[in-house]
C-alpha cells in the first residue's frame, strides 16, 4: 500500500494508463486513445437510502405515472393523425397562444418526449422493473407511427427535438431492450433529414437565415453529434457516423476552442456545455485529437466562469472573461444557472473527461455541481411544473418555472438516473470511487465476485465507510478521490486501524492491496472551511464554503461581514447542516443550498 500521486497512478498501469495523461500525444488522428478509466453499466451501482435515492425514486415513479396518450399527443397531432388524451400543456402541446419570446405556451411540441423516454431506460436499466420495460417498449411502438416529415412541417426547432428523441430510441434500444427502437430511430432519422441545415449553424448563422419568429433562430443542431455517434456505435447503421460528423460545429466553436480561444462569451449556456459532449464523441469514437483539446478547453473556460455552486451561465449566457457579467448578474437577475439541463450536462461532460484523462478534478467539478445545484431543485411536479433557475442573486428565494413540461422536465430524470454510473468507474487494476453517496457497486474480480457497500452522512459528515464483499481473496485497488480542497487532516483507517496512508489533496489515492471478505475502509475526508471570490476582479465578494458545499446566507443580511468572521463561522450544532457567523449586526445563520425551502437567501458575501 502507499500514497499515489496521480502522476505515479498514471505512470503504473501500462499502456491503457499510460494513454491518461497526453492522449494528444499518443496516438494517430484516427485511433481513439483508450479510456484510463471506464463507466460500470447502470444495474451494477444501487443507490440506497439518501436524498440522491430519493429523487431518482422520484422521477422514475412520475415518468411511469404518465399516460402514454398524453405523452404521445402532440406526435400524433402534428403528424395529422388520431390523438387521444389530455394536453399535458405547457411547452409540451401544441397552442394557439405561442407568441415568442412573450408567451412560450406551445413552444416545442413534444420536445421532452425522448428525454422522457430516455429517462425510463435508464431506470429500467438500474432497477429491472417489468412496467418500466413495458412502458418504454410501448412508448416506442405509439411513437412508431408519428415518425413521417410532417411532424417536423413549421416545426421551429426540429434539431432540437430530434436529439432528444434519438437519445430516448437509442437508449430504449441499448438500456430497455426495445427490439424496435432502431429501426423506429431510422424511420424518425429520415423524417428530419430534409428540415436539417446543411451543417451545424450557430445563432448567428440562423438569424442571417429567413424565419417566422425568433424561435426559429433558435434551434440547436450543433448539439447533434453526441447522439448520433452513440446511435453508431449501438449498431443503429453507419450513417449515424457520417450525419455526427456533419454536425460538429468546427468552423465556429470546436476550432477556436481547440486552438485555446475562448469563443465562449454569449452563446447559448447549457446547449454549449451539451456540444462539448458531441466534441468527446468525436474523440471516443473517431479519435479526433482536435475535438478532446476543444471538449478540455471548452470545459475549462466554462469553470473559470462559474459561480462557487459549480453552476455557470446567467441568463443562459456566458460571460466575457474580466467583464463584470457575473457581478452584474448578482443584481440583474434571478436566472442564475440552468439547474436540471445543466447539472446533467456538467455530469455527462465531467463523466467524459474524468474517464478520458483519469484526472480527479473533474470529479471535484462533479461533485460541487451535485451539492450545491441538483440536489437542491424542487422536486418535479406531476402536472409538469418544474424548477428550472438557481437564484444566486443578492435576494434570492426558490422558485419554479411558470411554464409545465419545459427542458428541464427532460433533464432532471435522465440525470438521476445516471447518479448511480457517475459514482464509481472501473479501473485496470480495480475501481475508482469519485462519489461519497451511500452506495454499491458490484463487479468481477479476476475471478472473484466483488461488491463495495458505502454508508455515508457525508457531506453533513467528513467521513464515507466502504465495505468489501468477495467470495474468494482477491488482490486489486480501490482508488479513492482526494478532493482539492481536502485538508491535512484527512486519514484512512482500514478495519479499525490507520492505515499508513496520506490522501493528498487533488489527487487519487490509491489502496493496492489483498481484499478479504469484509474488509472495512474509513476515509475521514478534513473539510475545511474556506472562501471562493466571485471572480478575479471581485477578491472582496466571497461565498462560504465547508467542503464540497456552499453555505448560503439566510436574509437577513445587511452591510459585509469580515472574511474572518466568515471563516470563524460554528456549526449550529453537532448533528445540523446549519452553521451560525457572529457579526458586528448579531449572527447570521448559513445553510446548505439542499437544505434551503422558502427563506430568502444570498450565495456572496461582501467583506
Ligand atoms: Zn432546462
Amino acid at each position: 500500500m502507499s500514497t499515489t500521486t496521480r502522476r505515479e497512478f498514471l505512470g503504473r498501469g501500462a499502456a491503457t494508463l499510460a494513454a491518461l495523461s497526453l492522449p494528444t500525444q499518443m496516438h494517430g488522428e484516427d485511433v481513439p486513445a483508450a479510456a484510463p478509466l471506464e463507466q460500470f453499466e447502470y444495474g451494477q451501482v444501487q443507490l440506497l437510502e439518501g436524498p440522491m435515492l430519493e429523487q431518482f425514486r422520484h422521477n422514475h415513479a412520475l415518468f411511469l405515472g404518465l399516460n402514454n396518450d398524453s405523452l404521445l399527443k402532440p406526435f400524433r397531432q402534428l403528424a395529422g393523425q388520431s390523438a387521444p388524451g389530455e394536453d399535458m400543456g405547457g411547452w409540451y402541446s401544441p397552442s394557439p397562444d405561442f407568441n415568442p419570446p412573450k408567451n412560450m405556451t406551445g413552444y416545442i411540441p413534444g420536445h421532452s418526449f425522448g428525454q422522457y423516454l430516455s429517462g425510463l431506460s435508464r431506470a429500467y436499466a438500474v432497477t429491472r422493473d417489468p412496467a418500466t420495460q413495458q412502458k418504454v417498449h410501448q412508448l416506442v411502438a405509439g411513437f412508431a407511427p408519428t415518425a413521417t416529415k410532417d411532424f417536423y412541417s413549421d416545426y421551429c426547432l426540429p434539431a432540437y427535438t430530434f436529439e432528444k428523441t434519438m437519445c430516448g430510441l437509442s437508449d430504449a434500444h441499448q438500456f430497455a431492450q426495445d427490439p424496435s427502437a432502431l429501426a423506429v430511430l431510422n424511420k424518425a432519422t429520415d423524417a428530419v433529414l430534409p428540415w436539417l441545415p446543411e451543417k451545424a449553424l450557430n445563432r448567428k448563422e440562423m438569424a442571417a437565415r429567413p424565419h417566422k419568429n425568433v424561435a426559429y433562430t433558435w434551434d440547436e443542431s450543433y448539439t447533434l453529434p453526441e447522439n448520433f455517434y452513440l446511435a453508431y456505435k449501438r449498431g443503429a447503421g453507419n450513417r449515424y457516423r457520417a450525419l455526427a460528423q456533419r454536425f460538429l460545429e468546427d468552423d465556429t466553436y470546436f476550432n477556436p476552442l481547440a486552438d485555446g480561444h475562448n469563443v465562449l462569451p454569449g452563446e447559448h449556456a447549457y446547449s454549449h456545455v451539451n456540444a462539448l459532449c458531441s466534441a468527446m464523441q468525436a474523440y471516443k469514437v473517431d479519435g479526433s485529437r482536435k475535438h478532446f483539446e476543444a471538449a478540455r478547453n471548452g470545459f475549462r473556460f466554462v469553470q473559470e466562469q462559474s459561480f462557487a455552486t459549480g453552476g455557470w451561465g446567467p441568463n443562459e449566457s456566458f460571460q466575457k472573461p474580466g467583464s463584470n457579467g457575473l457581478a452584474d448578474s448578482l443584481t440583474k437577475t434571478h436566472s442564475s444557472f440552468e439547474t436540471p439541463c445543466g447539472a446533467y450536462g456538467h455530469f455527462k461532460i465531467t463523466r467524459y473527461l474524468l474517464t478520458a484523462t483519469g484526472e480527479s478534478s473533474y470529479g471535484d467539478s462533479m461533485e460541487t455541481v451535485l451539492y450545491n445545484t441538483i440536489l437542491g431543485a424542487r422536486l418535479l411536479k406531476p402536472n409538469g411544473i418544474s424548477f428550472y433557475y438557481a437564484d444566486y442573486s443578492n435576494d434570492a428565494a426558490k422558485m419554479d418555472y411558470e411554464q409545465a413540461w419545459p427542458c428541464c422536465s427532460g433533464t432532471f430524470p435522465q440525470l438521476t438516473a445516471d447518479y448511480g454510473i457517475s459514482s464509481y468507474f472501473r479501473t485496470p487494476q480495480g475501481i475508482a470511487v469519485n462519489l461519497y453517496v451511500p452506495s454499491r457497486v458490484t463487479w468481477k474480480q479476476g475471478s472473484a465476485s466483488v461488491s463495495l457497500t458505502q454508508e455515508t452522512s457525508y457531506p453533513r459528515d467528513n467521513e464515507t465507510a466502504l465495505t468489501i464483499r468477495t467470495d474468494r481473496t482477491e488482490r486489486f485497488t480501490v482508488t479513492l478521490r482526494v478532493p482539492a480542497w481536502a485538508g491535512a487532516g484527512s486519514r484512512v483507517r482500514i478495519n479499525g486501524r490507520n492505515a499508513e496512508l496520506h490522501p493528498e489533496p487533488g489527487s487519487w489515492l490509491k489502496i493496492d492491496r489483498t481484499w478479504k471478505n469484509n474488509d472495512r475502509v474509513e476515509f475521514t475526508i478534513d473539510m475545511p472551511l474556506r472562501l471562493i471570490p466571485l471572480d478575479a476582479q471581485h477578491n472582496d465578494v466571497v461565498a462560504l464554503m465547508h467542503g464540497p458545499v456552499a453555505l448560503f446566507a439566510l436574509h437577513p443580511v445587511t452591510g459585509t461581514i469580515p472574511k474572518p468572521a466568515l471563516l470563524a463561522a460554528r456549526r449550529a450544532s453537532t448533528t445540523s447542516v446549519d452553521w451560525h457567523v457572529a457579526t458586528d449586526a448579531g449572527q447570521i445563520t448559513m445553510r446548505p443550498f439542499s437544505a434551503i425551502t422558502t427563506e430568502r437567501y444570498r450565495l456572496y458575501q461582501s467583506t
